[in-house]
């Protein structure tokens, strides 16, 4: 089976891991600042915080913007659920705006006439979230604009964009934004298996972000509630999690940031060709903003259904028979079973649904050959006659 994403675990990965199981900390070590340093210095920001899932990186900077009862938080429909999910965790509630269907990010437009209506009923954002879907940035100085304008905080959900660049400078450095985060999971650019981080120019929200990865338990005396007792001493001055990466996973995610340029460039090869080789089929390559230099974690195609006689879920099942794992990204988060018990209906967010209804992600992964795109696109073509 040929998967739509996958990791690349090299001997030198392979060495940085053994070299931390044989050393003093396998957690709580060395690796993990290692990790976030060079993290942030690829970056261009001032603080990385290294946590076990996007997930939890979402949740703890919701926590540190202040997010809670009666907020509302603002996403995009087309993301995985964990985009949204972070507001519920702080019992926030949830709202989505429309996808833009040329770039398939959150559309200004509707975020532009969604806040201009909330504000009448107000009923703001605290937080808007944009989703760098596919590894493409959004508008993020239009966004920055209406924060500025209507006082949200934006949380860069870039789980999709390591490596990739807005506006000639790197996604995560927080220019336009109050916190950005990665993901690490083995389907994304770089991998630790499980893992995440969250990055910000604010040292404020970094050491509070530090502090509720692990219980809310500081050992700084200068913010501790009363005097210390001795070198011993830590206090629980908040109620935090174990959201902790270990030095094992750190090591793995250092080693492969080494490459990470190199993923970017083969991506953008793959790309390239499947450009070349798509031109003359009923399907809708992904658009590329002028602003944004995409990491390209997805190759989502739409198969057009004004010149293809055959359904997506035909040409997607025909490719899963020929071994090759097409994928949807994504469900519409509002059309979730879960998001539907809380209110939300089909037909909410009409352009994240009709995309939806069109898109299927090829394989694409940097040890994805050429044979094997070929074969991809061989298959794609029996398929769509
Ligand atoms: C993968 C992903 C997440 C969650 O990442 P985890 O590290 O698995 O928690 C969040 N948002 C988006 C857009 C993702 O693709």
């Amino acid at each position: 089976m040929i998967p739509y994403g996958r990791q690349d675990i090299t001997q030198a990965d392979m060495k940085a891991v053994l070299e931390v199981l044989k050393s003093d900390f396998i957690t709580q070590g060395p690796s993990v600042p290692q990790f976030e340093n060079a993290l942030a210095t690829y970056c261009g920001v001032s603080h990385a915080i290294a946590v076990n899932s996007a997930t939890s990186a979402l949740h703890i900077a919701c926590l540190v913007l202040g997010l809670g009862k009666n907020d509302w938080l603002w996403t995009s429909p087309n993301t995985f659920v964990a985009s949204a999910n972070c507001g519920l965790y702080c019992g926030a509630n949830v709202d989505f705006v429309d996808i833009d269907p040329k770039t398939y990010n959150m559309s200004i437009e509707a975020l532009t006439a969604k806040l201009v209506e909330a504000e009448k009923q107000g009923t703001l954002p605290k937080i808007v979230i944009p989703v760098h879907f596919a590894g493409q940035s959004c508008e993020m100085q239009a966004i920055s604009r209406l924060s500025d304008k209507y006082g949200f905080k934006i949380i860069e959900d870039a789980s999709h964009a390591i490596g990739g660049k807005y506006l000639g400078d790197p996604v995560g450095n927080c220019r336009y934004s109050d916190i950005t985060v990665f993901s690490f999971h083995p389907v994304k650019i770089i991998t630790t298996a499980e893992g995440g981080i969250a990055t910000t120019n604010d040292e404020e929200l970094a050491a509070r972000m530090r502090r509720l990865r692990s219980h809310g338990i500081t050992r700084d005396p200068q913010i501790m509630a009363d005097a210390i007792d001795g070198p011993w001493s830590y206090q629980q001055i908040e109620l935090g999690f174990n959201y902790r990466i270990t030095d094992i996973q750190a090591a793995l995610g250092y080693s492969q940031l080494q490459r990470l340029d190199q993923y970017i460039e083969r991506r953008h090869q793959i790309k390239a060709q499947y450009d070349e080789l798509l031109e003359t089929l009923p399907v809708v390559a992904p658009w590329q903003h002028p602003d944004a230099y995409s990491a390209l974690h997805l190759y989502p195609v739409q198969v057009d259904p004004n010149t293809c006689a055959k359904t997506r879920k035909e040409i997607l099942t025909a490719m899963r028979a020929a071994e090759i794992g097409v994928n949807v990204h994504y469900i519409p988060v509002h059309t979730q079973p879960y998001y539907q018990q809380l209110g939300f209906r089909h037909g909410d967010f009409p352009n994240a649904e009709k995309y939806y209804g069109h898109t299927m992600s090829l394989p694409m992964y940097p040890l994805l050959s050429d044979a094997q795109q070929r074969y991809v696109i061989r298959a794609l073509k029996d398929a769509l006659a």
